[in-house]
């Protein structure tokens, strides 16, 4: 058995299609402009690709842009002040801190310092604390992107086995939360699980999202899963020959061989990130203008 291969970079190209459509709209009924504020401290190379990745999305949605760059050795206090500007204007309906933020600043602290209306990675307490009530809330975007995967392939989730590999705040935790909202059996892995071949062996849905290559085997992997592969590792040169360099935490070669649909690296989960920012950001601005 070969899996269905989801294809990631055309499920987000119609996801920001729709978005920048119902944006259209929504200027039209209310004479507003989604507006989405990005602020990057210093200037990490990865960030500052994602970053210009998500003002450039936020352009082609028809939505303003408001892009805020900071010096590496900005005070806790200088960025405390911009959030607290950007929170009451007007024409901002997202702000996004961009993370890792340098040392010297407390990224959680600055994050739960954004409006939680305006919240649109969903990572502050108030969101976070609102998914696990099951209380309505902005939602973080890689998680929303991986549920609108599951769903391209039909994905049964009500009462599946689903295996979260990964435990972080950005990603696991609410991905776990996610998923049991949609009544699945939910099972999370980190780097203290025993036996992480036979726990994950058992899922119809295995979400890995650990930061290691391939450390996915195909005896990982239930034959008929579906697997979502979250991770990102760069390889180096000499690893990686003619291809991309840039490979998953499941071992692609294997996994096709065996789970029913699977989601390459690149071009799986990545572009659904940045599609379903721009779908927080959209429904911030609705929900600021009490429209649905
Ligand atoms: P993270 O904060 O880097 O944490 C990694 C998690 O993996 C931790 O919970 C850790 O367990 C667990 N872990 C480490 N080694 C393990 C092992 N050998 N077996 C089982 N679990 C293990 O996680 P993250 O920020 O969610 O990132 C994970 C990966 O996803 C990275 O490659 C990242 O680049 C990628 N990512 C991609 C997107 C996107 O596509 N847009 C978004 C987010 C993340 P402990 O908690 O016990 O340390």
């Amino acid at each position: 058995m070969s899996a269905t291969i989801i294809d990631g970079k055309a499920i987000a190209a119609r996801v920001r299609a729709e978005v920048a459509s119902e944006v259209k709209a929504f200027i039209q009924s209310t004479g507003r402009t989604p507006g989405l504020a990005t602020v990057l401290v210093g200037e990490d190379p990865g960030s500052v690709v994602y970053v210009g990745a998500k003002q450039r999305a936020c352009v082609e949605a028809g939505m303003t842009p408001f892009d805020h760059r900071l010096g590496a050795g900005v005070s806790f206090e200088e960025v405390a002040e911009l959030l607290g500007r950007l929170n009451e204007d007007q024409a901002v309906s997202g702000v996004l801190l961009q993370l890792p933020v340098p040392d010297q600043l407390d990224g959680p602290t600055l994050t739960g310092m954004i409006d939680p209306g305006k919240d649109v990675d969903g990572l502050t307490p108030v969101n976070a604390g609102r998914l696990a009530l099951g209380l309505p809330g902005l939602r973080p975007c890689t998680p929303l992107g991986v549920l609108e995967l599951l769903r391209s392939v039909d994905a049964t989730v009500e009462g599946a086995e689903a295996v979260v590999v990964g435990r972080s705040n950005l990603f696991g935790k609410p991905m776990a939360q996610l998923l049991l909202a949609q009544n699945a059996t939910v099972t999370m892995c980190h780097s203290r699980t025993r036996n992480l071949r036979a726990v994950c062996a058992r899922a119809d849905v295995l979400i890995a999202a650990v930061g290691r290559a391939r450390l996915i085997e195909r005896e990982f992997v239930k034959p008929g899963a579906v697997v979502i592969d979250v991770g990102m590792n760069r390889l180096t040169p000499e690893q990686a020959g003619n291809t991309s360099g840039l490979v998953g935490d499941v071992d692609f070669t294997a996994a096709v061989e065996v789970a029913s649909a699977i989601t390459p690296v690149p071009g799986g989960v990545g572009p659904m990130t940045i599609a379903c920012l721009l779908r927080n950001t959209l429904d911030a601005a609705r929900h600021r203008a009490g429209v649905q």
